[in-house]
């Protein structure tokens, strides 16, 4: 068997320059079958999981027609356009897009909420190659003219299960009905519920279909341990886990904003360093703490579902699931932080008497039995728990008093 390299899909020069640099030495699985599609410009349908390189999987046709085809777009008109459903998400396409079209002299536009819109608007006056963004701030500038797409030529939907999760469709519409009908399109998504394949339909034509594996599967490279504990136990388990010096750089998963900020509070009070990282920040407090994460100045990143999807950190060695996620889909993003690259990693999960169903719907999703670290699988789930009053608190609207015979009326008047 020959084995398919970077070079034999004719990439020009700087692209092979620049994925060599980056060491990508072979295309991964969701590139080979995608790459050779997007190349002959095709339309693509891409299901894979996070980490599966579909990045690279979109970008690099786009990239190589555009060596091909130096055209120059008009002021606020773009030739590429890629909606990310986060912030962090499109900061890391844009950079992807940036390292291997280093050397075709391209102008990459980043436009995502957050951030400051008249520095975007400035830089699509000069007219984009490519635009990368989320589809708020996407809709706000294709709005007042200062983003068009009526003559863009690549479209790509990134993470569209996740763009459904946070209720970017009327967004996405709008944005794929002022499309030109002559473009070249395609959508990734980790899963394929019925939303999206409709979308999908709708917006490529005769696509290449390429499936990798099923969001069900996680990495058998990813330790799996569950720690059955009290909720009220949980912060002093934490602490106690992430003195262990093995854990190098970890993500902590809380299930509120408000819970993320709680432990890294906690945790910065035990001198460990964290940062938190969710929707409520602004852009650049999320980009510091990807940042301090990254760089290893902070040990511990806590975030939500909604911030760490997608997130690309090398050398993450461990996930915690300080709470469960009530989607089980959400748990294999999640511990699809760590393990990237073909690394190994260990996910653990605290579960308390009240998320076993959210348990037993993940080892259900997974097929995956988690090994008890610590405390005793409940036999059953505790019933949801309905708010009981003690009798005595329940209070009763006293009847209306029917005026006795002879008592006067009180009248408002009085
Ligand atoms: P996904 O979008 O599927 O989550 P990414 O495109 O973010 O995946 O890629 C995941 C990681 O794998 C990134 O760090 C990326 O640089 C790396 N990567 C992608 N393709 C290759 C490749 N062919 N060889 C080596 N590393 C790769
Ligand atoms: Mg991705």
């Amino acid at each position: 068997m020959t084995e398919i390299t970077f070079a034999s899909f004719g990439f020009a020069g700087s692209i092979l320059g620049a994925l060599k640099a980056a060491g990508f030495e072979k295309p991964t699985p969701i590139q080979e079958g995608a790459l050779p599609a997007g190349l002959a410009g095709k339309d693509v349908l891409g299901i894979a999981q996070t980490g599966t390189g579909k990045t690279a999987a979109f970008a690099l046709p786009i990239l190589q027609a555009m060596a091909a085809n130096k055209l120059h777009s008009r002021r606020f008109a773009t030739r590429a356009l890629i909606l990310a459903p986060t912030r962090e998400l499109a900061v890391q396409i844009e950079q992807e897009f940036k390292k291997f079209g280093a050397g075709l002299g391209l102008n990459t536009v980043l436009v995502v909420g957050g951030v400051g819109r008249m520095g975007q608007v400035n830089r699509m006056s000069r007219g984009a190659d490519i635009v990368v963004g989320t589809p708020g701030r996407i809709c706000d500038l294709m709005s007042t003219r200062n983003l068009l797409i009526d003559q863009c030529q690549f479209f790509v939907l990134d993470e569209a299960d996740r763009m459904l999760d946070l209720g970017f469709m009327p967004d996405i519409r709008k944005v794929v009905a002022a499309l030109p009908t002559r473009r070249q399109s395609a959508l990734f998504s980790a899963t394929m519920p019925a939303e999206i394949s409709g979308l999908a339909e709708g917006l490529l034509r005769d696509p290449v279909r390429v499936a990798i594996q099923a969001i069900s599967s996680t990495p058998s490279r990813i330790e799996q341990t569950v720690h059955f504990v009290d909720a009220g136990a949980k912060r002093a388990l934490l602490s106690s886990l992430l003195h262990d010096p093995s854990f190098t750089r970890a993500i902590v998963f809380t299930r509120t904003k408000r819970g993320a900020d709680r432990v890294a509070l906690q945790l910065n009070a035990e001198k460990i360093s964290a940062a938190a990282m969710h929707g409520n920040l602004g852009q650049n407090a999320r980009q510091r703490a990807l940042e301090a994460f990254k760089s290893g100045d902070v040990r511990v990143l806590v975030a939500t579902d909604l911030a760490a999807r997608g997130i690309d950190v090398t050398g993450v060695s461990h996930v915690v699931n300080y709470e469960l996620p009530n989607e089980p889909e959400s748990y294999v993003h999640r511990i699809g932080r760590t393990a990237r690259n073909g690394a190994e990693g260990i996910a653990v999960a605290f579960c308390d008497a009240t998320e076993l169903p959210f348990l037993n719907a993940i080892e259900k999703l997974t097929g995956v039995k988690m090994e008890v670290a610590s405390g005793t699988r409940p036999a059953h789930a505790q019933p949801a728990r309905k708010p009981q009053r003690h009798p005595d608190l329940v209070v009763r609207k006293p009847k209306p008093r029917r005026p006795q015979y002879g008592e006067q009326r009180k009248t408002r008047a009085a």
